[in-house]
């Protein structure tokens, strides 16, 4: 797509860039440029600029790139990141609703501030919305457990409220409906002592920060647990975890070019700086290949992988 582009930058209050490099805002520091970045302030920037792309061409929500691989020849079409007001945090009853640009780890740190308990967030990065389209989850707790609408567009530009019944939440995924882009969810969180839920979350840092490379360019857990298909090991006693067979695959510490399988913790990668995201990719291939070798056990993809080669 030329950046001749199809709207009009001055008519909306949130930013547009063309040709954005993505490895400037990705937690693994790699990819390409995308088409265009739109990082809307309101939602009537969103609803004034969805209709006006052309139906062919392709748009992704993005939140921080914390579970994205975005290929070194970038993403094709246009990418939203939700900026400015979709931050908001506003409690009503017992629900409160998050706007869907809001930091995950901030959302759980204000809640708690109020006795609200979802201190499994503080510890995921990335936004709401990610979060949400993730089912991102830690210590036995997944965001779709807690998630009673979300409300959002589609790709025409018309806003709709989803309930959680019709939201499919499953390991690491939601079927939410083809495209669409969440700014917005209300949430069920539990009650709890602030003092209770604050030291909670502390050790759940310091438990992280003990056994994961969390201040390293990564995205997290590279593959899915892939429980399921204990079936298919032989040795069933075994934790049946991605980190627990590449690690028996004595993958640990292995690298293709600036791309390392951790020591820390062998399901994240790391960019050791430089890497690109071919390299990236081809390590965990090669993880995926030699685990199916070893427990023919096939490994699913956690990270996101997208864009051009
Ligand atoms: C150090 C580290 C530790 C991690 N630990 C965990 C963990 O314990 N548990 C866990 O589940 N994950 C973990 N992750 C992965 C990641 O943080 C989560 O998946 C996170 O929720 C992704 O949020 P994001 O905003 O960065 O989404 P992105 O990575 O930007 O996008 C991920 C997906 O969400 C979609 N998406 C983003 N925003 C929206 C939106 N507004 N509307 C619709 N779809 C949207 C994207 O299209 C994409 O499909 C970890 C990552 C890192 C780097």
């Amino acid at each position: 797509m030329s950046s001749a582009a199809f709207v009009d930058e001055n008519q909306f209050s949130g930013l547009i860039n063309y040709c954005f490099p993505l490895s400037k805002i990705s937690w693994l520091k790699v990819g390409g440029p995308v088409d265009v970045l739109f990082r809307p302030r309101t939602l009537d920037d969103l609803s004034r600029f969805l209709p006006l792309v052309p139906v062919e061409v392709n748009i992704m929500p993005i939140g921080a790139c914390s579970n994205l691989l975005v290929r070194d020849g970038g993403l094709p079409g246009v990418a939203i990141k939700l900026g400015g007001r979709f931050a908001e945090i506003e409690f009503k009853d017992n629900l409160v609703k998050l706007g869907a640009g809001n930091f995950s780890s901030k959302v759980a740190v204000n809640l708690s501030e109020l006795g609200y308990d979802l201190s499994f967030l503080r510890t995921i990065p990335g936004t709401i919305g990610g979060a949400i389209a993730m089912n991102a989850g830690c210590y036995g707790n997944y965001m779709g457990d807690y998630v009673q609408s979300i409300e959002g567009f589609d790709k025409s530009g018309k806003f709709t409220r989803v309930s959680r019944e019709n939201i499919q939440f499953e390991y690491r995924s939601s079927f939410l409906p083809k495209n669409f882009i969440i700014t917005s969810a209300v949430l069920k969180p539990k009650r709890g002592k602030k003092r209770v839920i604050q030291q909670r979350m502390k050790e759940m840092l310091s438990k992280r920060e003990e056994t994961q490379p969390i201040k390293k360019a990564t995205c997290g857990s590279t593959f899915k647990n892939p429980d399921g298909k204990a079936s298919l090991i032989s040795e069933t006693s075994i934790e049946l975890k991605a980190w627990n067979l590449i690690d028996r695959a004595g993958l640990r510490g292995k690298k293709i070019g600036r791309a390392m399988v951790s020591k820390k913790h062998p399901n994240f990668m790391i960019n050791l700086g430089g890497a690109t995201a071919e390299e990236i990719e081809s390590l965990g291939e090669y993880v995926r290949k030699s685990v199916y070798k070893k427990f023919k056990v096939s490994l699913d993809w956690e990270v996101i992988r997208v864009g051009r080669k």
